[in-house]
């Protein structure tokens, strides 16, 4: 984890610098403005505003989770990066009727989905992946550094103390809720970014809420910020698979997309797999490779200029070196 945060860091450095001459963040936490979209009855998407016209442009969205509201309770998906909006989700809860928070679950450690645990009702119990919780409970204060270096001081991140999952599932495994006539699945379908990352599936609403191992619809890709391809593509494929046709998909950073929009990822991270193998098998080395393996066709995302030479070719290298 240490490891994927440096990586992360240098990525974000990158992106901060080239977005901002007056070090503005990526996105900022004092003025996304978070909407919600019924998707089913008792089933929502909560989003930021713009995220619709910043999806389409290929630029980088705030965090997206929503709301699952049963007879007996409800469930929240992603607790944000601050305290105001925190409470922007708690405020569309109330509006989405949801009486009490029962379960509120985190799709990874990320602090722009896990931060606000601390502001839930004491009696809200939280759901991580056991990953999840070691991560926060080892390294919280390394990861508040980490944010305030890139999404800035005055956010809300300095206060932030750690509250860790209650129900904690396992790797590979996966957890149900009972709202109340109607049952959540909390599924973790292998390594999807971090090794700690749920994927929460709605079987009445056919939604499925992906977190970051699906950033956005086209033109966004993966970020492969600690590794690991050929398992991120294989874990990819098992949600394509396991997805009805009609199924819907909140991603981490955007609005919701149905169940074929997940192809281009497929598609990107096969053909990464591909070209950077036949790179491999003709002797490269990574830099060759970096260069040789440019894949402008899937150029249309903002962040393309580092994610893709910066982060997942060179993961793929390394992926694939070791399995020769
Ligand atoms: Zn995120």
């Amino acid at each position: 984890m240490k490891k994927s945060l440096t990586t992360l860091t240098a990525v974000l450095a990158l992106a901060w610098t080239s977005h901002s001459q007056a070090a503005e963040p990526i996105w900022d936490g004092n003025k996304v403005e978070m909407v919600s979209e019924q998707l089913a009855p008792g089933a929502y998407a909560y989003y930021p505003q713009d995220a619709k016209d910043l999806n389409a442009k290929g630029a980088a969205a705030a965090t997206s989770g929503g709301l699952i509201v049963g007879s007996k309770g409800a469930l929240l998906i992603e607790t944000m990066l601050n305290k105001r909006l925190h409470q922007q989700v708690m405020a569309l809860n109330k509006k989405n009727q949801a009486k009490t928070i029962t379960y509120a679950i985190n799709t990874s450690a990320h602090g722009d989905h896990s931060y606000g645990n601390m502001y839930l009702p004491a009696n809200t119990r939280i759901i991580q992946h056991a990953n999840t919780r070691n991560y926060v409970s080892a390294h919280l204060e390394d990861d508040k550094a980490f944010m305030l270096k890139h999404f800035g001081n005055g956010r809300g991140i300095e206060e932030i103390q750690a509250r860790t999952g209650d129900i904690l599932v396992p790797a590979g495994g996966s957890v149900t809720v009972d709202l109340g006539g109607r049952s959540v699945d909390i599924i973790d379908f292998g390594f999807a970014q971090t090794g700690g990352d749920l994927f929460v599936w709605d079987p009445a609403a056919k939604v499925m809420w992906a977190g970051n191992a699906i950033i956005a619809s086209k033109p966004a890709l993966p970020w492969l910020l600690d590794g690991h391809l050929t398992q991120t593509l294989d874990t990819l494929n098992k949600v394509y698979a396991f997805l009805p046709a009609d199924a819907r998909i909140v991603p981490g950073h955007g609005v919701p997309m149905d169940r074929e929009a997940l192809k281009w990822h497929l598609d990107y991270l096969s053909a990464v797999k591909q070209n950077v193998q036949a790179a491999i098998d003709k002797g490269m080395t990574l830099e060759q490779t970096v260069k040789a393996v440019a894949m402008p066709e899937f150029g249309g995302y903002s962040l393309f200029g580092w994610v893709h030479p910066g982060l997942n070719v060179p993961a793929a290298y390394k992926d694939l070196s070791k399995a020769r």
